[in-house]
């Protein structure tokens, strides 16, 4: 049993916090919301991120963005100062890797960045895979705790290189998703069903999990978000905001990404069209009507 502080109890917090909870350990919890708060029960309630840190083992947050982990970790009442000399943070949001390397270097404490893939299904499930930048001493310490929340913890490298796989990983998703819903459109042209493009290219070159676990059209995959009219799933507007941390990381080292910038124009164009809230694999709907 460890002592831990879970700070954002959002779509991914709650049920990830819920886990940790039902694994034994003792954790209090610390959302802006009020009604987040009642997200977890057999949690301690916390008046402030600090109160939540004071005596914890490990510390975890998962935020919305790079500048409310900052806020949450270094900001007035912040949860490094207020947690114990040895205690490790751990924040599971995606960031920017800029500032989860920053927060490393600022918060005086263990800091892992440990974005997460697997969506709240996973989360709910406890099926999550971690991808883990940090130190090593510090990623043994906390790999039992992700393990109760996950079924696999990659440790990528230095603080920062989780933020690194999870976006280089989300590029790809994304320009995969494209291509794989033109596909379908083209076959759709040429007057090739659906079924006949899957069971061929499932099982050539164009094979892909964007195809056979998240086809883009309903049919061939009974539990893919198309046959539910793209209910998420991944959301279009939390892939744009990847892509939009790939493309920024792209910019920022001088590196050519063009299959990803032409991916972050489609899903903007996507969520500017009112998609956002539907499933990334919706996307098949923008590319018929370019
Ligand atoms: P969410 O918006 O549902 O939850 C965020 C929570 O953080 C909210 O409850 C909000 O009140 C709270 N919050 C914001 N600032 C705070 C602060 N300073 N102190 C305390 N609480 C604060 O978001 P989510 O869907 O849970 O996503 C969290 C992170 O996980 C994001 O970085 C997202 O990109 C990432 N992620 C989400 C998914 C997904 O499918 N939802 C999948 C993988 C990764």
């Amino acid at each position: 049993m460890a002592r831990i502080g879970f700070i954002g109890l959002g779509n991914m917090g709650a049920p990830m916090a819920r886990n940790l909870v039902r694994a034994g350990h003792a954790v209090s919890v610390f959302d802006l919301s009020a009604a987040a708060m009642q997200a977890v029960p057999g949690a301690t309630p916390a008046e402030s991120a600090a109160a939540a840190a004071l005596q914890a083992e490990f510390v975890f947050t998962m935020l919305p963005e790079g500048r409310h982990v900052r806020d949450a970790l270094l900001g007035a009442g912040g949860v490094a100062a207020a947690s114990p000399e040895d205690a490790v943070l751990v924040d599971c949001s995606t960031i920017d890797v800029a500032t989860a390397r920053a927060l490393a270097a600022e918060s005086g404490r263990f800091f892992l960045d440990a974005p997460v893939s697997g969506g709240v299904m996973g989360a709910e499930a406890g099926t999550l895979t971690f991808m883990v930048g940090g130190d090593s001493t510090a990623f043994a310490a906390a790999e039992p705790i992700l393990a109760q929340m996950g079924r696999a913890a990659i440790h990528c490298g230095p603080a920062g290189a989780g933020q690194a796989a999870k976006a280089c990983n989300n590029m790809m998703l994304a320009a995969t998703m494209i291509v794989t819903a033109e596909a379908f459109v083209l076959a759709e042209s040429l007057g090739l069903s659906h079924q006949a493009l899957f069971d061929v290219a499932s099982k050539s070159s164009g094979q892909s999990w964007s195809l056979t676990t998240y086809c883009p059209v309903p049919g061939p995959v009974p539990g893919s978000p198309a046959n539910r009219d793209y209910a998420p799933g991944f959301a279009a507007s939390l892939m744009l905001k990847d892509l939009g941390l790939a493309v920024g990381a792209a910019q920022a080292g001088g590196v050519a990404t063009p299959m990803g910038r032409r991916a972050l124009e489609v899903f903007e164009e996507m969520v500017e069209k009112g998609g956002g809230a539907k499933d990334f694999s919706g996307v098949v709907s923008i590319l018929r009507g370019l």
